[in-house]
């Protein structure tokens, strides 16, 4: 496996920490519809503590000028969480991350579709990545994200499918649409095989926050994908498993929060930790205000610590 470069992994530790890696930072009790939840160890002897982080009546994102109020008023707490994300902290670690800013998406572009990582745009912005098996629901949540009804499916139009195409969002950050993985037959039996750039992007883009996997929540787990949650936890890569399709239920099978709870046993099995989890649904819009404040914190503890990364 190629490891992250080391000044990324610094990075991607602390993020990481934040995230809910070890430490656990994000509210329970959402009162959403989708449920955000912190990330937890896969043992029962590890620590684990749910911090509230905001009220449940700031999740209001119909005014900026309220979050920027609020965001200056818990700069302290921001500077703190920083000081707190020690990189080579072993230990468990509590970040309260402030209130998430600039939740609301008001732009969203399609900037380019890159064939490896020197191709991509000049990397500006914090971004976050969103992979997936064919068919998970990965073009109908990018366009739920963004209010844009057909800006997925700019990566699936032909020769766009394999390629790492980046959108911007608010012209602050970026939204990256990756390639979906597989399995190679080895003499060793199937791994993971990722697209031969896709492995090279999660190694080298130093403005990668987080990963957001998605997992169907209709289907029982998939040996796949927890193979993929397996990969980022020993690539060091941080991830958010974002659950999609709660609304639908086939007949015959299991109900989703049975199949999510497999899941989560199993990647807590396989990575010794679960990370954060967002429940969603396209169809209903259910998770969207929680992803994208999830997406909020994280890109700004990320610029916090990386202001003189990015131009
Ligand atoms: P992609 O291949 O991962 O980009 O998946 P798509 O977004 O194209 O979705 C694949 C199929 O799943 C389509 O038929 C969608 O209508 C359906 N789908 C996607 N999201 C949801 C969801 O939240 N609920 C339900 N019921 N169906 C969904």
């Amino acid at each position: 496996m190629r490891a992250v470069k080391g000044c990324a992994r610094q990075q991607r530790r602390a993020v990481a920490a934040a995230a809910g890696k070890r430490g656990n930072v994000f509210l329970d009790d959402s009162p959403q519809q989708g449920r955000r939840r912190s990330g937890r160890g896969g043992s029962d002897d590890e620590p684990y503590s749910a911090a509230k982080l905001f009220d449940s009546s700031r999740f209001n994102y119909d005014s900026d000028e309220e979050e920027e109020e609020e965001a200056q008023q818990t700069g302290s707490a921001a500077d703190a969480a920083s000081s707190a994300a020690a990189p080579e902290q072993e230990q468990a670690v509590e970040i309260v991350l402030p209130p998430p800013r600039g939740v609301r998406v008001k732009t969203a572009e399609f900037i380019k579709s890159s064939v490896n990582v020197e191709q991509c745009p000049p990397p500006r912005f914090p971004e976050f990545a969103v992979i997936g098996r064919s068919n998970v629901g990965k073009s109908s949540l990018i366009n739920m994200l963004t209010g844009r009804s057909s800006l997925a499916m700019v990566s699936k139009t032909p020769g766009k499918t394999r390629c790492i195409n980046h959108f911007l969002i608010n012209g602050s950050w970026y939204l990256v649409d990756l390639p979906g993985y597989g399995y190679a037959r080895t003499s060793k039996g199937n791994v993971l095989e990722w697209n031969r750039f896709t492995r090279e992007y999660f190694a080298e883009r130093e403005t990668l926050v987080t990963v957001l996997l998605l997992v169907d929540a209709s289907i029982p787990p998939m040996p796949l994908d927890i193979s993929c949650a397996a990969w980022f936890a020993e690539a060091e890569v941080p991830f958010t498993v974002v659950f999609t399709k709660l609304d639908k239920r086939k007949k015959g099978t299991p109900p989703a929060e049975e199949n999510i709870a497999a899941f989560e046993a199993a990647v807590a099995d396989a990575c010794g930790y679960m990370p954060p989890s967002i429940l969603t649904s396209s169809k209903s819009g259910q998770g969207r205000n929680e992803l994208l404040a999830h997406v909020a914190q994280l890109r700004d503890f990320f610029t916090k610590q990386n202001h003189s990364t990015l131009a």
